[in-house]
């Protein structure tokens, strides 16, 4: 899984990173979607612990160009968690209110709380990647986001937050197939937006600003991941993966109990 962690500072060429990339699981399909399945059954419990405690607090940042699997990885990672702690915060053009304030503002008042996970579906680096690419506001201005963001997310870590971010990573010819599917499967008409044909006219910019949000903003604190999300099973795995290993390392605990919890049975007891 390290393999795919950004390591701060570290130079990216997106170009050179396999979106259908999948590791020593090459030809092991069905292992790998076994593991999966077994990574989520503990996220399941490990979401009860988190809840119980109440004591830590989950931020999962979700990144990609359209029809990379945003949707469908919070979808399958996350089947099966008690609802009342898991949380999706979507992140669109945002509102006349929204750009009122600064662009952190909506962001800020979406982030877990005690026992929470939130997940989020696009987020503040929006605001340095659409934002930039069809400047809709000067470099000047977006350029000292990075540290902006970089801040933003130290604090809510110093705070007791832990944060994973994941740039799901596929490649123009998956997005065409995955485009098409929309315009042909009549279940998946209601997704195909004809904005994202226009975006996609837009990829080597967008590449290029992801690739200087992976090398600015991966913090030891705020790591990002580079998941390649070709195959919506390895993306499955590797995202299931170290959310799993992030909430075992954590090592939390269910609460102490009442004290003397056993001397309660009596009031229970059958008349
Ligand atoms: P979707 O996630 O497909 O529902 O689309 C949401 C749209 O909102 C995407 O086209 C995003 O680029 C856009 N969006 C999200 N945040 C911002 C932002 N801060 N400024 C401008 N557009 C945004
Ligand atoms: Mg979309």
């Amino acid at each position: 899984m390290d393999n795919y962690k950004v390591k701060p500072g570290e130079k990216i060429d997106l170009s050179k990173i396999n979106p259908s990339d999948k590791g020593d699981w090459e030809g092991k399909k069905e292992k790998g979607v076994e593991i999966f399945l077994q990574n989520r059954q503990k996220i399941v419990q490990l979401q009860e612990i988190l809840y119980a405690e109440h004591k830590r607090r989950l931020l999962v940042i979700i990144q990609a160009m359209d029809t990379a699997g945003k949707d469908g990885t919070i979808r399958a990672v996350f089947e099966g968690v008690n609802p009342q702690g898991v949380r999706v915060a979507s992140f669109k053009v945002p509102t006349p209110i929204e750009l009122d304030h600064d662009y952190l503002w909506r962001v800020h008042s979406q982030v877990p709380g005690k026992g929470e996970i939130t997940i989020f579906n696009r987020s503040h680096y929006e605001d340095v990647l659409v934002v930039r690419v069809h400047k809709i506001v000067p470099e000047a201005v977006w350029q000292k986001r990075f540290q902006h963001i970089r801040d933003f997310e130290q604090m809510l870590v110093d705070e007791g937050t832990t944060i994973l971010k994941f740039f799901l990573h596929i490649d123009l010819e998956e997005q065409r197939e995955r485009l098409l599917e929309r315009i042909e499967d009549p279940e998946k008409q209601w997704k195909f937006n004809p904005g994202d044909i226009d975006e996609r006219k837009l990829w080597n910019e967008y590449m290029h600003a992801y690739e200087d949000v992976l090398e600015k903003t991966s913090t030891e604190a705020a790591p990002w991941y580079i998941i390649p999300a070709n195959a919506n099973w390895y993306r499955n795995l590797l995202v299931s993966s170290i959310i799993v290993n992030t909430l075992e390392n954590l090592g939390m605990k269910y609460p102490q109990p009442v004290e003397n919890i056993q001397q309660y049975r009596v009031a229970l007891k059958k008349p």
